[in-house]
């Protein structure tokens, strides 16, 4: 059982507005990142004279690139519709975690420095200026945001809280005072390829010893092959998949799908992140080197084919920015991107997520199951949120939702969704997105599941659910920390191709 400094909220049959507490999280902020750090990124390594002035001007900058920006400065009219839709202010109380009070921390700055009234009459429109405990105040509130976006579902100008704490991120970052959590993880992927720091030579002893252990299993030789040239598919995935549990049992089901569908494929150790934490820090540089690993890995491999692992936010990268960003997909203009175009197979979505692959396969009767091998299973699925509502998959609007439910039906007998308030587009985090998956933040990580964990409790009173299914690295390492709190076991978190894997036959290719 989890030990915990700070008190688990109860769980409650429905869900409850809760009373507000001001300040109760005003504490709370991750570590700051080192002078080293933040130097690996390009980034100033601590505040120095000067830095409000230098934060406005970065602040001016990003109005001037990004329109929606000053769009969402402008346009809130303060009805108070978002107020009650973040789980953070659900499990703590405090009104800054309203997404509205989260976006005024910044628009009071935005008024004093880039509107008329704000500049001559500050105290008629609340417009402030960006002093050290405004600043103080940001680092708090804009790390206490995971940027899911379920704020501007019910938004009625559609105001997206997550870009604006992007920018705070962003600006942050411009004068010295960045995180260290995921900035230390940016200068690994830099260096080493992937979040982890796993190195080349690791990483290829941990796929053998995985053929292996699925060898030992079902006697059947699956693969997981690296840097195989002129394989077919590219499989870029999350480095939690290569040895965190339960990531690895959906490496394994990857696998064993490629296996049964006679698909050749390879993963690189060049590009062995699908993650990319450059969009959680909002720094469009960062985002696109991390990004073009994977350009250059399918180019020198020349495969086929690009597919994407169990990755909430790197598929949002992959399918929403991919194509402009390092020309994976139609957009990209110069000469490797269009070179890449011309490798890649027109005939497939590039880049494809996993699961619209298997759910493919399975539609044209290339996969087998023996469903009842998931029968120890009650299964609920948990939509992560950069793909509910980051993203797409297939031809048919909803296909993120459709998809990865239609693979747990195809491969699992007994299925049950959580309340619908709580599901697709209206998903709620896990609590851990966005770069707040680290334990610093712990309390704030347990609290903001709280949502996730009521509906679960529904299914599990109702229904006897044991087993829930998400498509995200994330999810699943928050879940598997935060379960025990709520009393839950830390392994009824599972991915959706651990669930194929159990039922898949192998040695039959159709
Ligand atoms: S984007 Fe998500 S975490 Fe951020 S304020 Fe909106 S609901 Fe809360
Ligand atoms: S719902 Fe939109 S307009 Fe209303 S307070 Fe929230 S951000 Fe402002």
């Amino acid at each position: 059982m989890a030990t915990a400094k700070f008190e688990t909220p109860a769980l409650k049959p429905y869900p409850v507005i809760p009373l507000v507490a001001a300040g109760a999280m005003a504490n709370t902020k991750p570590f700051v990142a080192s002078a080293a750090i933040q130097a690996n990124l390009g980034f100033p390594g601590e505040l120095s004279e000067g830095w409000e002035a230098r934060a406005i001007d970065k602040m001016g900058d990003l109005l001037g690139k990004y329109r929606s920006l000053r769009v969402y400065m402008d346009a809130c009219v303060h009805c108070g519709a978002c107020s009650d839709k973040c789980h953070y202010f659900l499990g703590t109380g405090d009104p800054k975690n309203m997404p509205v009070a989260r976006q005024d921390l910044m628009r009071a700055v935005y008024r004093r420095h880039f509107t008329f009234a704000g500049k001559h009459f500050p105290w008629l429109v609340g417009a402030v200026d960006l002093d050290k405990s405004v600043l103080d105040d940001w680092y708090s509130y804009y790390h206490q945001c995971s940027e899911c976006r379920r704020c501007s579902v019910f938004c009625p100008y559609g105001i997206d809280t997550a870009e604006i704490t992007m920018a705070a991120r962003e600006i942050m970052d411009s004068v010295g005072v960045g995180q260290k959590y995921a900035n230390e993880i940016i200068g690994k992927v830099h260096k080493i390829g992937n979040n982890l720091g796993l190195p080349g030579p690791a990483l290829r002893d941990t796929l053998e010893g995985l053929e292996e252990d699925v060898k030992a299993e079902t006697a059947a030789d699956v693969l997981y092959p690296l840097d195989v040239q002129g394989a077919e598919v590219l499989l870029i995935t999350p480095s939690a998949d290569f040895f965190a549990e339960p990531h690895v049992e959906s490496l394994i089901g990857y696998g064993k799908v490629f296996h049964a569908a006679g698909i050749s494929w390879t993963l690189s150790s060049k590009a062995s992140e699908a993650g990319n934490f450059g969009m959680f820090i909002g720094n469009y540089e960062q985002l696109r080197k991390i990004a073009m690993r994977i350009r250059e890995a399918a180019l020198e491999l020349g495969v086929k084919r690009i597919v994407v692992g169990e990755c909430g936010h790197a598929w949002r990268v992959a399918y929403s920015f991919w194509n402009t960003l390092v020309g994976i997909g139609a957009g990209g203009k110069d000469p490797f991107a269009i070179e890449l175009q011309q490798q890649l197979d027109p005939r497939y979505k590039q880049p494809m997520h996993i699961c619209e692959l298997t759910h493919d396969l399975i539609g044209r009767g290339a996969l087998r199951f023996d469903k009842e091998k998931n029968d120890h299973r009650i299964v609920t699925f948990h939509d992560s949120c950069n793909v509910a509502r980051g993203s797409r998959m297939g031809d048919l609007p909803g296909g993120q939702f459709t998809i990865p439910r239609d693979i747990i039906k195809a491969v699992a007998n007994r299925f049950h969704d959580m309340a619908p308030d709580g599901t697709h587009e209206a998903t709620f985090c896990c609590g851990g997105g966005g770069g707040l998956l680290t334990d610093d933040l712990m309390e704030l990580r347990v609290k903001g599941a709280l949502p996730r964990m009521e509906a679960l409790k529904q299914v599990a009173d109702q229904h006897g659910v044991n087993f829930m299914a998400t498509i995200c690295a994330i999810c699943k390492a928050q879940f598997s920390k935060v379960l025990p709190y709520y009393g839950f076991e830390m392994g009824l978190v599972g991915g959706v191709h651990q669930l194929v894997s159990t039922a898949i036959r192998l040695g039959e290719h159709h």
